[in-house]
């Protein structure tokens, strides 16, 4: 039986690379077999894969010395197609066809823009086109990119509405401690509302990729709290992707285990919208109290706001503060901060955040 019938998995660049920092072929052939099989299975697969950067470096040599952003422009732009094109011929000995999709975090930024990136890919999936993401490394600001490939590919999982985000690394989970100390586990259950890993996690980042253990877990409870189960297993071992699927397995890896009460699409966008917020709504005691009691549906009233930062338009993202200063929140504007200045204190006002535009955090 299949745990899942719809996946997002991403590829870390340390899983894509050999220790010297090549392009490890025989491991992206390992791994486009298996989703090949899981694709027979009648698995829906979406890829993010990282790699492009390591697979540009280890063939352009500049002369010159490069500062980091021409560096990463470079490599990128020659190793996003090293990396697509080994993709495309892999893919295609299995008869299956694969496609680019590049991204960039202004390219999510609205909902119009989101929505047009999920038709893109809708419409692959629809006509049996693997999607196959990456950010766009060659033209993103350096300012305005992704954390890392893990943040990507919470989103991209969120955006498809998958069951599954399986996170392939080099290593097998998130450890309990120095993962060389003998009596060290990997981690295997994490629980809604039990998060928390930060006392275990190494502080170290991975050699190749942008991300480290700490955004993993972060990106991890946050999209397992929107109700996609997320995974965070060793890419590296042999038939991994298989294994995680077959529910009779128990396979080693972490597992972020859903939070039962799934998020509306809307409010996942909202929720990985936090970067682009425009404002802040800083909303008083009352206020604070009725959405912490969270059981019924709390719009942000303009009587329950009592300072407005920022300039924004109707429907752009604001964060919302509790009346100590400590933000609870993502939502969008239902008027200009303009209009939402004048009403702030008044009672029998319209929401400045409806509740079904409202994402608070766990
Ligand atoms: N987009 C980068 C690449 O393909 C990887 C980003 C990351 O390390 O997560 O090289």
């Amino acid at each position: 039986m299949l745990r899942y019938k719809k996946v997002t998995i991403k590829v870390g660049s340390n899983v894509l690379t050999r220790a010297d920092g090549t392009l490890d072929f025989t491991r992206m052939s390992a791994l486009v077999d298996q989703i090949a099989e899981l694709k027979r299975q009648g698995v829906e697969v979406v890829l993010v894969s990282s790699g492009a950067g390591a697979a540009g470096r280890s063939v352009i040599h500049p002369t010159d010395k490069l500062d980091a952003v021409s560096a990463r422009q470079l490599y990128s732009s020659v190793g996003q197609v090293r990396l697509l094109h080994r993709y495309y011929m892999l893919f295609s000995d299995y008869g299956l066809s694969c496609g680019q999709v590049l991204t960039t975090k202004e390219s999510l930024s609205t909902r119009d823009h989101y929505l047009n990136q999920r038709n893109c890919m809708r419409v692959m999936l629809d006509n049996d086109v693997i999607p196959i993401i990456n950010e766009n490394d060659a033209i993103s600001v350096t300012e305005l990119m992704f954390t890392d490939n893990d943040e990507l590919s919470g989103l991209i999982a969120t955006m498809m509405d998958h069951e599954a985000l399986i996170i392939l690394s080099n290593i097998d989970g998130i450890y309990n401690g120095n993962p060389k100390e003998p009596g060290t586990e990997v981690i295997r259950e994490v629980y809604p509302g039990k998060r928390d890993l930060s006392e275990y996690i190494q502080t170290s980042k991975s050699s190749f990729g942008r991300g480290g253990m700490q955004t993993k877990t972060n990106i991890a409870s946050k999209v397992a709290d929107e109700g996609i189960e997320v995974i965070i297993a060793n890419g590296k071992r042999d038939n991994i992707l298989i294994d995680l699927l077959n529910s009779e397995k128990d396979t080693l890896c972490t597992r972020f285990v859903a939070s039962p009460e799934p998020t509306s699409s809307v409010k996942r966008w909202i929720a990985h919208s936090e970067g682009f917020a425009k404002g802040e709504l800083h909303v008083n005691a009352n206020c604070t109290l009725a959405l912490e009691e969270g059981d019924s549906a709390v719009s942000i009233l303009p009587v329950g706001v009592n300072k407005i930062v920022g300039e924004f338009e109707k429907d752009d993202i604001v964060l919302i503060f509790d009346h100590e200063g400590n933000q609870i929140g993502v939502g969008k504007a239902q008027m200009s901060s303009e209009e939402a200045l004048e009403k702030i204190g008044k009672k029998g006002e319209k929401p400045i955040v409806h509740y079904d535009y409202l994402y608070l955090f766990e």
